[in-house]
């Protein structure tokens, strides 16, 4: 089995049925919505960052000071964590449309709509050594293409932003489920801030009427679910 944990916005902690420790957009530390020091977090073995604004870099340089962990991101957001003293053999550079293979992870990364100082914003999707197939989406807008990623990739558990202002708003985000088509989504981006969404209610009651064969879980961030 594996586990998904909400760490809070768009931060996830992935633990493979290996044992192996994912983090993706790890703003830890200044999330008001984290619940977890950064001290506390089992030793990262990978780390992916969707972009570089600061609630998604968030605190990867310093995961990445542990072990081995590896991190993964276009090559300008790797510039970033070199510039940033993280050294050159845990960094590994790729783009859109790339698949990598790290910590029997298999990384695809995938376009997403957004801005970002350097590079641009992306997704990830993980297929696992086991075969279940993960996408989080990044901080995006909808796209028709997610359909395309879906019919691609048969994705069992979505990670979409529903907070609107920055990224999809309940309304989006629920139309993206039907484009993805995954078997569970669970809502993230949301209630960190005053300026978002607060809560997933309405992002839930649209899915259960356009989508009623996709369960939606909403975890308090720290929760986690197996799978
Ligand atoms: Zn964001």
């Amino acid at each position: 089995m594996a586990k998904l944990r909400w760490l809070g916005h768009a931060a996830f902690q992935i633990t493979t049925a290996e044992g192996r420790q994912i983090y993706i957009d790890p703003w830890l530390e200044g999330n008001p919505s984290c619940p977890v020091a950064k001290g506390d977090l089992e030793v990262a073995d990978l780390v992916l960052v969707t972009h570089d604004h600061h609630d998604h870099l968030g605190d990867a340089a310093a995961l990445l000071a542990a072990g081995d962990a590896v991190a993964v991101g276009q090559p300008e957001l790797i510039g970033q964590l070199e510039a940033a003293g993280v050294p050159v053999e845990k960094l590994i550079g790729m783009n859109i449309g790339g698949s990598v293979e790290v910590a029997g992870v298999v990384v695809t990364m995938t376009q997403a709509f957004h801005s970002a100082a350097r590079g641009g914003p992306v997704g990830y999707i993980l297929t696992l050594a086991q075969g279940q197939v993960i996408y989080h989406a990044g901080d995006t807008g909808i796209f028709s293409d997610m359909e395309l990623l879906g019919k691609l990739y048969d994705i069992d558990v979505a990670l979409l932003p529903i907070g609107s202002v920055y990224t999809m708003d309940p309304f989006q985000a629920a139309a993206a489920v039907e484009l993805i088509s995954p078997q569970v989504v669970f809502p993230m981006h949301y209630g960190t801030f005053p300026a978002l969404v607060q809560d997933a209610a309405e992002f839930s009651q649209l899915v259960a009427k356009r989508t009623p064969h996709v369960k939606v879980i909403v975890l308090k961030p720290g929760e986690k679910w197996e799978f």
